[in-house]
């Protein structure tokens, strides 16, 4: 016996003619396996994990036509084009189709030539569907972006409440609910509103080991990103999330006047110009999408090269979605965080003013702490990120010397200070305000008074009298600005009403009686370079680091046939191949269709396709 025994069963022989791999992930086949018999399952897997085989797979062996509920309308087209690049039989259901279109495929559905069937949430509620669904044969139902069905979070959908009724009304074909959300709560709202409690759970690693996370501190944001791009990203696609839909505008129009293809994707955008725009980073290279939280689910681009925040996002759950649409295609990328003091003042101030009521506040709340957490540790960020989402990190990578060897914190580890003292003096500044004059001031006002600032507004308010004024001149107006952004995320101080004025909490008093050291993590210089990046993160928009000069010349070849075949064909130059595979073919040289056929990525129908073109693009000059 070998030590490696071949794949086999249908699965493995759909895997490798299919889609030309060689081998599954993870659970993939356990999963895929469970399905095919006829199980439920819930699966919990990252961004880039591979889900969608996990589906894809049972519904190609299953008899009859695997339905995905998704509630991603816009990218159906998209899906069903990838599907069917690779000979797999695929329709959609949704409100965008012409009448004609839909009587098509609802009669492909009922003969029984579709393999796979998307279908939007709200048509499953409605009877016609149903009845529909009733006249063909379903190999099982997958519902994708599971958490939708999750209250508390922002993609909520109510269209998912309902899909429970799938187990009433067709009781023996297989569930399969997937999500990329991680966390324990989550995974438990959708056990039970999916009514998935009897379902096998898998739960992926976290970690996503390509991935560089930094959160550095904000100065110039706009530059600090145009940074960033032209020395680390020139020439590569990312996302740019902000938290207004001025801001994305303001932002995008920076970029392009500084040279940078940029576009901007919010809600106050009319849908024709949201599709165009989004149609179009999927399908050109190297564009920089800039946008609010409204885009990116379901994005399946896999050369995303970095993901940058201006803003703080308001929990660890949509963070780690966010970047996670960084590096599906497991190569080298970044994930970038520009935090600062307003981002503490403006969120607290938000939650604050929200509507809702206290539990509302308190979720909210809790959810930015856990965000501010993760801002101001000087531990391991992936480790903390995995500790979130319940995943000891020793199971994902080993921490050596240099941590996870891939955060900005264990890259170069920040120093960390005994910030007690000053975070008296600051608050007792608050304190004075407060009880000699009855005034509130916001952060700016109360700095300028440690500082022993004279402006117009101390004057004005004669805090020169005060007896804390001038007595923090030994620090920095930017450290003074992290003292009060860390006593802000520790809970030692909070702000108030419209114009976020400090105030103290309960827990001030024990830093003010000196019962409490307060740690605090020391504010860089402004001026530092951005840091190198390590060789082994170099960006793919440059020639693969493994390629010899006559490989990345093939590599560029082929590229340049590629985006030709792409534009020809109408869909986006990766669901023809990827770059791994291009890269692959570059350095290996298949001089026949038998050797390209053994290439990760190459399956039956796009050899048949597209065989005979790649081998001629590498021998033509
Ligand atoms: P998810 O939906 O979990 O974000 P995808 O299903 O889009 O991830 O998979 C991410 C990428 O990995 C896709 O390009 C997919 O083709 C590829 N992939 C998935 N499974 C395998 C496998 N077993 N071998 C090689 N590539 C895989
Ligand atoms: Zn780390």
């Amino acid at each position: 016996m070998t030590s490696a025994p071949p794949l086999s069963g249908p699965a493995s022989e759909v895997l490798n003619r299919v889609f030309g791999y060689s081998a599954f992930r993870g659970e993939q086949q356990e999963i895929i396996e469970h399905l095919i018999d006829g199980g439920d399952a819930l699966v919990l897997m990252p961004t880039g994990g591979g889900k969608s085989l996990c589906y894809q797979i049972p519904s190609l062996v299953r008899e009859g036509t695997g339905i995905v509920i998704s509630p991603l309308i816009a990218l159906m087209q998209d899906q069903v084009d990838a599907l069917r690049q690779l000979g797999v039989k695929a329709g959609f259901l949704n409100s965008t189709q012409d009448v004609s279109e839909r009587r098509r495929t609802e009669q492909q559905f009922v003969a029984g030539e579709l393999d796979m069937l998307y279908v939007a949430p709200e048509g499953l509620g409605v009877p016609s569907t149903q009845r529909l669904l009733d006249q063909g044969k379903i190999a099982l139902f997958a519902i994708d972006e599971a958490h939708c069905v999750s209250q508390w979070g922002h993609d909520f959908r109510p269209d998912y409440l309902n899909l429970s009724m799938l187990h009433e009304r067709w009781p023996d074909v297989p569930r399969i609910a997937l999500t990329a959300t991680a966390t324990s709560a989550t995974r438990e709202e959708i056990a039970t509103r999916l009514d998935l409690v009897g379902a096998r759970h898998y739960t992926a690693s976290f970690d996503r080991p390509n991935i560089q996370y930094r959160i550095v501190g904000k100065q110039e944001p706009k530059r600090q990103l145009l940074d960033l791009l032209r020395t680390e990203h020139p020439g590569d696609a990312g996302i740019v999330y902000c938290l207004s839909r001025a801001s994305v505008e303001k932002t995008a129009e920076f970029l392009v006047q500084n040279g940078i293809a940029a576009l901007p994707y919010h809600a106050g955008l009319d849908s024709g110009t949201r599709a165009r725009n989004q149609s179009r980073f999927l399908r050109e290279d190297g564009l920089v999408m800039v946008a609010t939280i409204a885009f990116g689910m379901g994005i399946d681009k896999p050369d995303v090269r970095f993901v940058a925040h201006l803003d703080l996002p308001k929990s660890v759950e949509g963070y780690y979605q966010e970047t996670g649409r960084a590096g599906r295609d497991g190569q080298p990328s970044t994930a970038w965080l520009a935090y600062g003091l307003q981002d503490v003042v403006q969120q607290r101030k938000m939650i604050e003013t929200s509507d809702g009521d206290f539990a509302h506040r308190r979720n909210l709340a809790a959810h930015l702490e856990a965000m501010l957490a993760l801002c101001e540790t000087v531990q391991c960020r992936r480790a903390q990120l995995l500790a979130y989402f319940g995943q000891d990190s020793s199971t994902a990578f080993v921490p050596g010397e240099t941590g996870c060897g891939n955060c900005d914190t264990c890259i170069t580890p920040p120093e960390s200070w005994d910030g007690t003292v000053a975070a008296q003096k600051l608050l007792s500044t608050v304190l004075r305000l407060q009880r000699e004059r009855g005034q509130k001031f916001g952060a700016g006002q109360s700095i300028d008074i440690l500082l022993g600032k004279t402006t117009e507004k101390i004057t004005q308010f004669r805090h020169h009298e005060l007896s804390v004024f001038g007595i923090g001149s030994d620090l920095r107006e930017q450290d003074w600005r992290g003292v009060v952004r860390q006593l802000l995320a520790q809970g030692l101080l909070a702000v108030e009403g419209e114009y976020g004025t400090l105030a103290l909490t309960d827990a001030s008093s024990t830093v003010l009686r000196r019962e409490r050291q307060v740690m605090m993590r020391r504010e860089p210089e402004r001026t530092k370079a951005p840091r190198a990046r390590r060789a082994s993160n170099s960006s793919t928009a440059a020639p693969a680091p493994d390629l010899d000069p006559a490989a990345t010349a093939l590599f560029e070849r082929l590229r340049a046939w590629r985006a030709a075949a792409a534009k020809e064909t109408g869909v986006p130059a990766y669901v023809i191949f990827h770059d791994a595979t291009l890269r692959q073919i570059a350095s290996t040289k298949p001089g026949s269709l038998a050797e390209l056929s053994t290439i990760s990525g190459v399956g039956e129908n796009k050899l048949a396709k597209y065989g005979q073109q790649v081998l001629e693009a590498l021998t033509t000059d």
